[in-house]
């Protein structure tokens, strides 16, 4: 990698000319050392100079010390230079122009640009490729300092990988199939569903009204639920929030992800001025028209302060965030189902299976790699047993791995026939779809395994330096239900008798004239 960094430092007051000479000896010296430590690169303070209250520095390297660590090692070991001596500070720096050349591994498929950056030039010599990133003079020194650099230089070739790998389907291994089961029906359950006056669309794009008769099987579903995993294995209900500030999903690293296929948030905003008169206007405006003034409306909000819970178990981490986890409380085992999840699914109108506002049960689980390993078998094995057995659904676990994990070191961990680090997703077969070869199946439950990430994000610990690891899923009663209907029919003399068990009475459907 080569960089070519100009910058200046702006100083509290102008240097007195005698500083000249130990200037020049401490940047000798600092070439010196750093060219002693890494002996296979090369590393020159080419050029500094001081006018004024500035502080001049032209900086180059190959394979060495990157010239943006070095500007920051040099503000800390020269302040004790000129400061003690001349009573002089350093008031920050500002980048002139800042080069930074590196190899490529592929070809970018198409250009780009990125934040932070002025420009980006791809060049390609003897079949090799390389980058050329100038970055933005105006990058602030905050940023420098934690590591937007090296994030710049690696996002450019994740951004190349994406391109490559993006198109290429998920990697989807089937590790288990419940066998053909009986099905009852080869209709579009949503539409059943709907036609009972089971669940009813709103105004508002994929969410529903649930009426007393699906919500009474979405209760049953739950009972099950406790008694099939949650009691058995000691798990304990929760409830956690659900409005999500941006500091828990930088934390999760949702945030990076935001509408890049895996983070789809809907956004919540504040009033700029929670008061009567600064509403009074709107009011007015409502009573009188009975419409509402977006636009007037949007000049009195502030930006997002982050969203609504998108996938449940992140906010739970700031109860830890932290904090030392005492051995006698490992492993923790909670689950959730104290309100709805928020997803904006771009596109068009869906069935039951797909809507924006579901409602999903959460499984968390946080303890030793080993403990976490053995927990998350065993919800696995009983949750198989509710979709498999209680339900009698026709449903396959399946191993799913995102392009970027099968790239990625955790390729040596992922086991192909247990969960070590990874997702297991339950999938059930929907006839209406077509045949079980070529139709999509649906997918109701995942569980995944997800190593050191949260306790990492959360700065979480264990007492006696335990390493942390947690692990989690999430199905909704929209998925579980739409696939039950979908083999079963809406009557239930063709339910399972495990199933009935939890049905006292179905109420009947409201009807309409
Ligand atoms: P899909 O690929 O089908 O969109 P996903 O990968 O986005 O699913 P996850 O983020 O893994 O889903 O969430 C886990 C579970 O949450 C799913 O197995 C499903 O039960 C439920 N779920 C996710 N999105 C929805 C939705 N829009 N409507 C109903 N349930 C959903
Ligand atoms: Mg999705
Ligand atoms: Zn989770």
């Amino acid at each position: 990698m080569k960089h070519y960094l100009e910058a200046f430092f702006t100083l509290s007051s102008p240097l007195p000319e005698e500083s000249k000479e130990d200037l020049k000896n401490f940047f000798t010296q600092f070439d010196e050392k750093i060219q002693e430590s890494r002996k296979d690169g090369e590393f020159s303070i080419d050029d500094w100079k001081i006018k004024n209250s500035q502080l001049s520095l032209t900086i180059s390297s190959i394979d060495s010390v990157p010239p943006h660590v070095a500007i920051l090692r040099i503000r800390k070991q020269m302040a004790e230079v000129i400061g003690k001596k001349y009573r002089v500070g350093l008031r920050g720096f500002e980048f002139k122009k800042y080069t930074i050349e590196t190899e490529l591994e592929q070809e970018p498929l198409e250009k780009f640009t990125l934040p932070l950056t002025s420009k980006l030039t791809f060049k390609e010599k003897d079949g090799k490729h390389s980058v050329v990133i100038e970055i933005d003079p105006k990058i602030l020194e905050d940023f420098v300092e934690k590591g937007a650099i090296e994030r710049i230089v690696r996002r450019v070739s994740d951004k190349i990988s994406k391109q490559h790998y993006g198109a290429k389907k998920e990697h989807h291994d089937v590790l288990w199939y419940s066998g053909e089961k009986k099905l009852y029906t080869d209709k579009n359950p949503t539409q059943l569903m709907q036609k009972a006056n089971w669940i009813q669309r709103t105004n508002y794009r994929n969410q529903w009204l649930l009426s007393p008769t699906i919500t009474t099987l979405a209760e049953a579903l739950k009972q099950i639920m406790i008694d099939h995993i949650y009691k058995p294995l000691g798990f304990d209900q929760m409830m956690i929030p659900k409005l999500v500030d941006w500091s828990i999903w930088l934390r999760s690293e949702h945030a990076e992800g935001i509408y890049q296929g895996g983070f789809e948030p809907y956004f919540v905003v504040q009033p700029k001025e929670p008061t009567p008169e600064y509403f009074e206007e709107i009011a007015d405006y409502i009573t009188i028209t009975k419409t509402i003034p977006e636009e007037k409306l949007y000049e009195k909000i502030t930006p997002p302060i982050g969203g609504l819970s998108y996938a449940q178990c992140p906010p739970f981490w700031a109860f830890l965030e932290g904090k030392t986890l005492a051995k006698e409380s490992l492993p923790i085992k909670i689950y959730d189902w104290s309100g709805p999840t928020y997803r904006y699914e771009a596109g068009s109108a869906y069935g039951f299976e797909r809507v924006d506002e579901l409602h999903r049960i959460e499984t968390l689980f946080i303890g030793s790699p080993e403990q976490t390993k053995e927990i998350g078998e065993k919800v696995r094995n009983n949750l198989r047993k509710i979709f498999e057995d209680v339900l009698d659904l026709e449903v396959r676990e399946s191993r799913v791995m995102p392009w970027w994990l099968q790239q990625s070191a955790h390729e040596s961990e992922v086991d192909v026939d247990d969960l070590v680090v990874g997702t297991i997703d339950w999938e059930a077969y929907m006839p209406y779809r077509g045949s079980r070869e070529e139709s999509e199946w649906l997918e109701i439950q995942n569980i995944s395994i997800i190593g050191q990430k949260y306790p990492k994000g959360f700065s979480v610990k264990a007492e006696g330096n335990i390493e942390l690891w947690s692990g989690c899923g999430g199905g909704s009663f929209e998925r579980f239900l739409t696939a039950f209907i979908s083999q079963k029919g809406l009557d239930t003399k063709n339910w399972s008798d495990k199933f009935m068990k939890y049905i006292d009475k179905l109420p009947e459907p409201i009807k309409f004239h």
